[in-house]
């Protein structure tokens, strides 16, 4: 039976509000693990729209599950709502502007979009679910502080989502496609190095540097690149240089560290290597090191047959149309950059990336062509916490254009689109896709088996959380 009409006609019927949710979310603009207002709104939506909805999961009081529907399979969506530090920015603008009003925050990462495409595929779901009692059970979770916290990470380690059959997830970026790409492994790790403080120039001998530490730890990783894997990716940011004043010997510096490699136990034997270099670094300057795991997530496991349950179902609905208008937001949008430098390397990278069609791109700055799946075992070189999920159900991950060909997340030209009129369309666009993806399992039990033993094949069922149970959510830092 084609599910098609189904699926628009629940998005449709439910335009004005996916689209209020996810404005909202944009307005209210709140970093990880202090998104109370967004959650308030969503959970009391979500309530309202008939779903069971438990606030307040695994210590962490943003994060929610929202259910609707009986028995199995029980089909996942994977909710996120947080905002990026200082990225506030006047919706629409094709200038640096941040918003009117108090907030500085802003959502340059278009999470208030993902958290509304989800809701609108988990209303979607419910129709279906209300036609078809007995088919199955839709859970929502809203996931916290993705930037920062990777409340997936917390939850998948914490068994809350042992209870998921198979998992949706997506994301807004500048393409079309259901991804078959892994993304990177990372540990988030700080290095503190504590000396004794003295004159600089009267008693240097007296001193013991942790500056000194923390830079000779920054060589030492730097020759360790060379002997890691070639995808390996370690960055760093110096959080503490022991004061502003070069005639102290500095007594304290702290160094914080990204551990990033395709899979898990990659990361897990660069780690203790990166140690062993800041070891190195304290007893050359006669300091103590301290180190502590901050947060973490694994890689990605890419699984095949819901990848292209969701592809097909992308297929189906095709793309929705934009307007004249639409194609006039998007080129201004594209104009939109920091300087002519800037957007120069832009033109250019599209040039170079899309070949033949680059023409075309540049005069429709929208990439709304549906990419074919291709299986080569590529890792996008970025993480996510989802990968945690993906471990635990077999996952797709879906990327639809809510911004311009060239557009970069985590800048203020990503927040600018994401109330704009293409965001919008794409945000129920997202709602369709991973609904019919969804409804395709429901109607077909031995999909869901194929795809758990394709998961089981690739784990061997086995999930290493880089997170020990101890480490809790850090809900004050974010
Ligand atoms: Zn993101």
């Amino acid at each position: 039976m084609d599910y098609r009409q189904l699926v628009e006609q629940a998005v449709e019927a439910n335009r004005e509000r996916i689209l209020e949710l996810s404005d909202a979310i944009f307005d209210y603009a709140e970093i990880g693990f202090r998104e109370f207002r967004s959650v308030e709104q969503f959970t009391r939506m979500l309530q309202e729209d008939g779903f069971e909805v438990t606030c307040g999961l695994d210590g962490m009081p943003t994060a929610f599950r929202a259910s609707y529907g009986s028995g199995r399979p029980l089909i996942g969506l994977l909710a996120e709502y947080d905002a990026l530090p200082d990225l506030s920015q006047k919706a629409g603008s094709d200038v640096r502007c941040p918003a009117d009003g108090p907030v500085t925050d802003g959502h340059g990462c278009g999470h208030n979009l993902l958290g509304a495409g989800c809701y609108a595929a988990a209303l979607a779901l419910k129709e279906y679910l209300a036609q078809n009692p007995g088919k199955g059970t839709v859970v929502l979770y809203g996931c916290p502080s993705e930037e920062k916290g990777c409340s997936k990470t917390h939850l998948a380690r914490d068994g809350f989502f042992d209870e998921m059959d198979i998992a949706y997830a997506w994301h807004p970026f500048a393409v079309t496609e259901a991804a078959t790409y892994s993304m990177l492994a990372n540990v988030s790790v700080f290095f503190r190095f504590k000396g004794i403080t003295s004159h600089a120039a009267a008693a240097p001998h007296m001193g013991r540097s942790a500056l000194d530490a923390a830079e000779l730890m920054s060589v030492g990783v730097n020759y360790l690149r060379e002997h890691i894997v070639p995808e390996a990716r370690i960055h760093y940011a110096y959080r503490d240089v022991g004061g502003i004043a070069p005639n102290v010997v500095q007594g304290t510096s702290c160094v914080h560290y990204f551990v990033r490699a395709p899979k898990n136990y990659q990361v897990q034997e660069i780690l203790p290597r990166v140690v062993d270099v800041a070891r190195g670094a304290a007893l050359m300057t006669g300091t103590e090191m301290s180190w502590e795991l901050y947060s973490g997530l694994s890689d990605l496991i890419v699984n095949r047959v819901v990848t292209e349950g969701m592809h097909e179902a992308l297929c189906q609905l095709g793309m929705p149309e934009l307007t004249e208008e639409d194609w006039a937001f998007a080129r201004r949008m594209f104009l939109a950059a920091d300087s002519e430098e800037a957007l120069q390397m832009k033109i250019d990278r599209i040039r170079a990336e899309y070949g033949d069609r680059a023409e075309e791109i540049l005069e429709h700055p929208v990439d709304m062509e549906i990419r074919t799946p291709v299986w080569n075992g590529q890792c996008q070189m970025g993480s996510s916490d989802v990968g945690d999920a993906s471990y635990i159900a077999p996952l797709a991950f879906l990327s639809l254009p809510t911004a311009v060909v060239g557009t970069s997340t985590h800048t203020w030209q990503m927040t600018a689109q994401g109330k704009g009129p293409i965001a919008h369309k794409m945000v129920l666009h997202a709602g369709k896709v991973m609904a019919l993806a969804a409804i395709g399992m429901y109607e077909d039990p031995d999909k869901v088996a194929a795809a758990r033993a394709e998961l089981l094949k690739a784990t061997g069922g086995r999930y290493d959380c880089p997170l020990p149970k101890e480490l809790r959510p850090r809900l004050e830092e974010g």
